[in-house]
């Protein structure tokens, strides 16, 4: 970031709720881009890898020959913010990937897909997020994994009430399986320009 102009976070749009994002992140003051193309990674301050679903965006990744250099970006300590389907794409493993899926990785964990079960069992959730102060995040688990394996560098930032892991952060990445965009609540966006922000000093 020069100066004092405001950062420029990408989302990745090729699938999922990107506009909800766009939309708390615009109100948060930075610029936002609709990442659908390699050449796009060029001049992003941060990224965000959405919900959605995470083994159509592994397909469209692959398709579309983003897949190495958007690894290659991530792993590059770009801060990234993955949501759900997000965090699965950071995650080292996953635990009920469909035959053939592949995860950007750099996140050294291991995630469990549709934790929670289908659809139907979705919910809302008050969770409590280490570094983000006032009321616990009224927040969305929508055919959300769990972290069953943290390893080194990682830390745990938030639990459900039955310890299920579901925020995770290391020195560049913040991963969370539930949807903070859905209520509106916009403190996990800035906990992530935070991080934004400390990686441009
Ligand atoms: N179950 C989805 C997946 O595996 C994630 C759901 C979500 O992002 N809300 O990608």
């Amino acid at each position: 970031m020069a100066g004092s102009s405001p950062p420029t976070i990408g989302i990745l749009a090729l699938q999922g709720d990107v506009a909800e994002h766009e939309a708390l992140l615009r109100r948060l003051g930075v610029n936002t881009v609709q990442v659908r193309r390699t050449d796009q990674f060029e001049g992003l301050d941060g990224l965000v890898l959405p919900g959605g679903e995470s083994s159509v965006m592994d397909k469209l990744l692959r398709l579309f020959g983003m897949k190495e250099p958007l690894a290659a970006l991530v792993r590059g300590g770009v801060p990234v913010l993955g949501t759900c389907a997000g965090l699965i794409l950071l995650a080292d493993d996953i635990e009920g990937a469909i035959a053939g899926q592949e995860t950007l990785g750099g996140l050294d964990v291991r995630v469990k897909r549709n934790a929670f079960g289908s659809q139907v069992e979705s919910r809302e959730e008050s969770v409590v997020v280490r570094g983000i102060g006032g009321p616990p995040l009224d927040v969305a688990l929508i055919r959300a994994p769990i972290v069953t394996r943290v390893g080194e560098g990682v830390d745990v930032i938030a639990t459900l009430d039955g310890g299920e892991i579901v925020g995770v952060e290391n020195s560049t990445m913040i991963g969370v399986s539930f949807h903070p965009e859905v209520s509106g609540d916009d403190r996990l966006h800035s906990l992530f320009l935070q991080k934004v922000a400390e990686s441009q000093r």
